[in-house]
């Protein structure tokens, strides 16, 4: 039955070697069911997301952040390269989401977006776009499938108090915000995504008006999830989902409660790692930079269910 079934899907992974586009098409994959002693392990090719954590560094200090690897430093270039090359050599990658910290502080952030793309994958950026500019979005916008902005309040106050803005208070303007997503839209074809994590300081802000003025492609709302010391900023689920009733009826909004088993994440010393439903740390699976790829995926219990919410 399972060489039934690499027969299938082999000719694809040749395919591939010729047609790139094949291994860009997010809605395209296969999936293989391989029973092992003990657990089953489900390889769905070509059909995941890579979230390469490439600095635990950022210009922000979000009281909620769940981005702490008690690292501290910048995967070297490298190391980046090492690891979008294994993620493209495994096949199992559409797109690789650079995320932090604040990616857009790492010096040579454009290279690593153009090695992406060189390996034939999709790129997406996450960032909380304080650092954006035109002059900077000409360097790699080009190559850019989305750009994700992550946005908790549009009051300043509320920023301030959830630490959303620099060590001198200065926090991203709405007018900023407007002129450089107008600048993406007149400029390439790269989507634009927001996020906001529902936490104790915006947990009653009306957001929606002004969130569907701007050109977004997708909204994602998230719980606060607890972490390490910050108790203080979690929601109930009541809380939760008052905010979602006022802000979640917008066009392509989508509703994010539980991130745990749902996310392929990479840190910047270059290990996999995983999230846990109870405890708030870390688990190392291995190293993606000296390990096999497909070996250590078959570590990550995914929830395949909410993997697809959360990205289809
Ligand atoms: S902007 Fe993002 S990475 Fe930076 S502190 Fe806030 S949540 Fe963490």
């Amino acid at each position: 039955m399972f060489n039934h079934l690499i027969g299938l899907v082999y000719p694809v992974f040749l395919l591939q070697n010729f047609i790139p586009q094949l291994a860009n098409m997010s809605s395209w994959y296969i999936s293989i069911i391989k029973f092992l002693p003990g657990h089953i392990f489900v390889c769905m090719i070509g059909n995941y997301k890579l979230n390469l954590h490439i600095l635990e560094k950022c210009n922000h200090h979000c009281g909620f952040c769940f981005a702490h690897y008690h690292l501290n430093n910048f995967m070297n270039l490298d190391d980046s390269y090492k690891v979008i090359e294994k993620a493209a050599e495994s096949k199992m990658f559409y797109e690789v989401n650079i995320a932090g910290g604040e990616p857009l502080m790492f010096p040579k952030i454009e290279k690593v977006i153009q090695h992406i793309k060189d390996c034939n994958m999709n790129v997406s950026i996450i960032t909380n776009g304080s650092l954006l500019d035109e002059e900077m979005l000409d360097k790699f916008l080009h190559n850019l499938t989305t750009i994700g902005f992550s946005i908790h309040s549009f009051n300043e106050r509320t920023n301030q108090a959830l630490g959303c803005c620099t060590s001198d208070g200065k926090t991203l303007k709405l007018e900023k915000l407007i002129r450089v997503c107008d600048y993406i839209k007149k400029n390439s074809d790269c989507k634009i995504k927001l996020n906001t994590t529902v936490n104790s300081m915006n947990k009653n802000e009306l957001m929606a008006p002004i969130i569907k003025r701007l050109p977004y492609s997708r909204y994602k709302i998230l719980k606060c999830q607890e972490y390490e010391n910050n108790k203080r900023f979690c929601v109930s689920d009541q809380e939760f989902e008052n905010f979602c009733k006022i802000n979640g009826n917008l066009p392509n909004a989508v509703i994010e409660k539980d991130m745990h088993s749902t996310y392929i994440m990479v840190n910047p010393a270059g290990d996999l790692i995983q999230n846990h439903p109870t405890k708030p740390e870390y688990t190392t699976l291995g190293s993606a930079l000296n390990d096999n790829f497909l070996e250590l995926l078959k570590k990550l219990p995914l929830n395949e269910e909410l993997y697809r919410t959360r990205y289809n």
